[in-house]
């Protein structure tokens, strides 16, 4: 079971690395972000500057690692790539950030969840291009400072507020990823379908990507699902009708909320009538981790006014009753 999943994993790793825009003017949408970056990018290279320190932040799949890897291309160097997590101690940062060429973006992934000690490491690298490294120990420890070549840190969070302020401050550029429009959605969705080769009606690319949640990552893989069922039930070309069985078979509605959503939503008005009530005893509740409730379900939930956060917990809104064809209590 579990080579099996970790096979899976990697195959849709793989499919996501296929699919990655390799420059700005393939990247689909974020008008605003890649405007801006466009700017910062030519003038760097006319100064013939490393790119200043850039932060990326807005829920997972909305493009983060794939416009850092954009950021590379475009300015014409190489990426190195790792995570917060992976990082557990300074020496670890002091051995990626002294293997950098002069120029490289190092992207680090989750970068909110580097260990304090190891950030600390990263401040003097990212103002001034150095290394303090502690020699020995006790009295005679010493501190030797080291030069690193220049580079560009290009950090992926979640969630910004999750992010040390001094840690921040040192971000030249921050810019914040928004949920896709149905349009943009759809475009990645006609876009992946020719990557792979699949017939496509125009109004499934539309249906597929209304139930994206805004996400391309989720837009790519729901249609390589409704691919399968094309193959298997059809003749392979996706018309709507296939994609609406599909989608209804693959249990996510017409909002493009999945069962989780629904059970979520369901729980706080059947167990806690409709709210307010704590992140915590929601998870409990439905058995799933905290904060991936609040990286990859609530932040949804909020645009598109399912949800409320009021000091005093979660609320669902009067949205929720209707969707679910049930009354609206009386306030
Ligand atoms: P994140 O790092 O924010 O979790 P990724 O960069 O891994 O997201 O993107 C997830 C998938 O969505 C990738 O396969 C990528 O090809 C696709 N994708 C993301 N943003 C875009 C975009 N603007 N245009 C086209 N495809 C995109």
């Amino acid at each position: 079971e579990r080579i099996f999943n970790q096979e899976a994993d990697l195959t849709e790793q793989s499919f996501e690395q296929s699919l990655r825009p390799q420059n700005l003017a393939q990247y689909i949408g974020q008008d605003k972000v890649k405007a801006n970056l466009q700017v910062f990018i030519e003038a760097a290279k006319m100064r013939e500057e490393t790119l200043d320190h850039v932060l990326l932040y807005g829920p997972p799949g909305l493009g983060k690692t794939t416009l850092a890897v954009i950021i590379a291309n475009e300015m014409g160097v190489n990426v190195r790539t790792t995570s917060g997590p992976a990082i557990e101690r300074s020496g670890d940062l002091a051995a990626i950030l002294s293997a950098l060429e002069p120029g490289d973006v190092l992207f680090i992934d989750e970068i909110h969840r580097l260990p304090r000690t190891v950030e600390e490491v990263l401040y003097p690298a990212m103002e001034d291009f150095c290394l303090d490294i502690v020699i020995g120990k006790g009295p005679s420890a010493r501190s030797v400072r080291i030069d690193l070549p220049p580079f560009t840190l290009v950090g992926a969070t979640t969630r910004a507020g999750a992010l040390s302020a001094p840690l921040r401050d040192r971000f030249g550029v921050l810019s914040r990823l928004e949920y896709y429009t149905e349009e943009h959605l759809k475009q990645i969705v006609v876009r992946t379908a020719e990557i792979m080769d699949t017939e496509m009606d125009g109004q499934a690319a539309g249906e597929i990507a209304r139930r994206s949640r805004g996400t391309p990552r989720i837009a790519n893989r729901l249609l390589r699902r409704v691919r399968d069922f094309a193959q298997v039930r059809g003749d392979g070309t996706i018309t709507l009708e296939l994609a609406d069985y599909a989608l209804e078979l693959m249990q996510v509605d017409r909002l493009g909320l999945d069962h989780i959503d629904h059970k979520l939503l369901r729980s706080i008005i059947e167990k806690f009538r409709g709210g307010p009530v704590g992140l915590e005893t929601i998870a409990a509740t439905i058995g799933e981790e905290a904060h991936t409730i609040e990286d990859v379900y609530e932040p949804y939930l909020l645009q598109i006014g399912f949800l409320q956060r009021t000091p005093r917990g979660r609320m669902v809104t009067d949205h929720v009753y209707r969707h679910f064809n049930l009354e609206v209590p009386e306030k």
